[in-house]
């Protein structure tokens, strides 16, 4: 066992094993494999300490990394899983999917000439042995408070506020439209970067803990805003973004032209077992079909690589910008061209070819300019370099737009950026309906499961001290003293509201 740190200048670094390419792709299981408990410890020994780490600075929830780096290094798991999972409610799930490239490790002082220390390799296999060692506990309160908190969205943001909430006392109610708990970690991110299981263990743990989930409950039709902020004392949206952009072009109402997350969630729910139609129809199944994704960004990668998996008789990427300007993770291009993804580089589609149905996707070169008042290169079109990618399945992969909140919501008060994303106030997480709050996708746009982690934690102390002021309020002449009926338990008519939303 590695018992000092600083051993990056006679270690180098190794990550998890990765699977071969020709393996990986015969199945939907993780591509690296779990450290050894001595590789986990020499990789973490391999740490400097710094004295101002620049990995923590540039995590988005400012994990005590070099702390749990060397614990790890000492072998003293335990106490390593409790300083990580005090700042992060998911690290395990973080460990896996953070573009760490970007984030700790891209940051990490040691990465210029030694290559950094593998933060999100350790931080998974933290967490992955506390749960092989029963150290993960459910969110269990010491004492049960009385007030309760209406959340929708399943997501990792809701997620974050419920387990932070019901761990203070309160009594935690989730809304969601999907029949599972998860977001998009378990409907859109494939199972080739997160196994379903680890979302589902949480799921439970948090079951467990008392959180109560209501699902296939869509706010807006099975319930509305107005009823759940009846019904609770605070309420948090955290609906994420869902509204696919489209391309304005020639041909695009053609059978086989389907937007990134039907494809995706179709092949998550074929993975967890569920009767998909569409997947057994061909409909959204890329076997033996020439696929082409259009997009340059996580989806697109996971899209391309579940494409694979299906058994497509090829996939090709076709991305406007180049290589060096891709919004996606690095290291997921790198793990598609791996596994016999062809990329067509500065090319953006002009029309869709076909009868009824897509036969082919018809392309113009393009040509990086000069960067604009945003300091992006422009692009323009290269006359003449117009070229046709064969194709039987097209997937639309351009990103996603908020839906119309207040509409759907029948809130004209909710009020939203010009991109449709939630306004709230940034300190308190307060949209400006009281005692509604927000967080995650809905406010940032489409971002990362990192920081709906973070809004969530921080929305849920803003939430908590909002609850408790109104417990601590005077309350109206001839409804008892509010001290006292919190001691009965009985505040605000809480306990009557908790019945009725179970
Ligand atoms: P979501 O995860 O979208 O959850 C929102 C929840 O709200 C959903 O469960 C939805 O059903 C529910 N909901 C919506 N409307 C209603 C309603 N009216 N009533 C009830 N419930 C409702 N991030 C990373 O960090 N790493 C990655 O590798 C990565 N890969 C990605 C791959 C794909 C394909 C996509 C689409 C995104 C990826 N992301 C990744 C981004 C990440 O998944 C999101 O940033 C994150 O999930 C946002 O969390 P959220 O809780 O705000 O919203
Ligand atoms: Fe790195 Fe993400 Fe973990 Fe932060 S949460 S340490 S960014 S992997
Ligand atoms: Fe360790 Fe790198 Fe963080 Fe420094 S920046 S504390 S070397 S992980």
């Amino acid at each position: 066992m590695a018992e000092r740190m600083l051993q990056f200048v006679r270690l180098q670094q190794a990550q998890p094993e990765k699977r071969k390419a020709a393996q990986r792709t015969g199945d939907f299981g993780e591509i690296y494999r779990e450290f050894v408990a001595e590789a986990a410890s020499a990789q973490a020994s391999r740490c400097s300490q710094c004295g101002v780490p620049f990995c923590s600075v540039h995590c988005p929830l400012n994990n005590d990394i070099p702390d749990w780096l060397k614990l790890t290094a000492e072998g003293r798991l335990e106490e390593a899983y409790e300083v990580s999972s005090a700042t992060n409610t998911f690290p395990e799930i973080c460990g896996r999917i953070c573009p760490q490239d970007r984030l700790c490790e891209g940051n990490c002082v040691i990465e210029k000439g030694f290559e950094s220390v593998t933060i999100g390799s350790v931080e998974k296999f933290i967490t992955d042995t506390a749960w092989a060692n029963g150290w993960v506990k459910p969110p269990t309160p010491r004492v049960e408070l009385p007030h309760s908190i209406g959340i929708i969205g399943a997501g990792p943001a809701g997620l974050a506020v419920a387990e932070r909430l019901r761990t203070r006392g309160w009594q935690v109610h989730v809304y969601d439209r999907y029949d599972r708990v998860g977001g998009l970690l378990i409907y859109g991110i494939p199972n080739f970067k997160l196994e379903k299981e680890v979302v589902l263990r949480r799921w439970e743990s948090f079951q467990q803990g008392g959180i109560h989930f209501h699902l296939n409950c869509r706010v807006g039709e099975d319930v509305t805003l107005a009823e759940l902020r009846a019904k609770h004392d605070a309420v948090f949206i955290g609906t994420g973004v869902y509204r696919a952009r489209d391309i304005a072009v020639p041909g695009a109402s053609l059978a086989g032209i389907v937007p990134a997350l039907d494809y995706l969630t179709t092949s998550n729910r074929q993975n967890l077992g569920d009767a998909v139609p569409a997947f057994d129809s061909g409909a959204l199944n890329a076997k033996g079909k020439r696929v082409v994704v259009i997009g340059g960004g996580d989806t697109a990668m996971d899209c391309v690589r579940t494409a694979v998996r299906q058994g497509a008789a090829s996939v090709t990427c076709l991305y406007r910008r180049d290589k060096a300007n891709m919004p996606g993770s690095m290291r997921e291009v790198h793990h598609a061209e791996e596994e016999g993804v062809r990329f067509e580089w500065l090319a953006a589609p002009e029309a869709f070819i076909g009868g009824d149905h897509v036969e082919g996707v018809r392309a113009v070169r393009m040509h990086l300019g000069l960067p604009d008042a945003t300091g992006r290169q422009a692009v323009t079109q290269i006359e003449g370099s117009g070229f046709t990618a064969p194709c039987d399945l097209a997937i639309k992969a351009l990103g996603f737009d908020p839906e119309d909140l207040p509409a759907m919501f029948g809130e004209k008060a909710l009020t939203v950026s010009r991109w449709g994303t939630l306004k709230v106030n940034h300190r308190s997480f307060m949209t400006d309906l009281p005692g509604v709050f927000a967080g995650g996708d809905i406010v940032r746009g489409a971002s990362l499961v990192v920081w709906a982690i973070r809004d969530g934690r921080d929305a849920a102390d803003q939430i908590d001290a909002y609850v408790r002021a109104l417990a601590e309020a005077p309350t109206p002449r001839g409804q008892g003293e509010a001290h006292g009926m919190r001691e009965r338990g009985e505040t605000f008519g809480a306990r009557e509201r908790v019945t009725a939303a179970e």
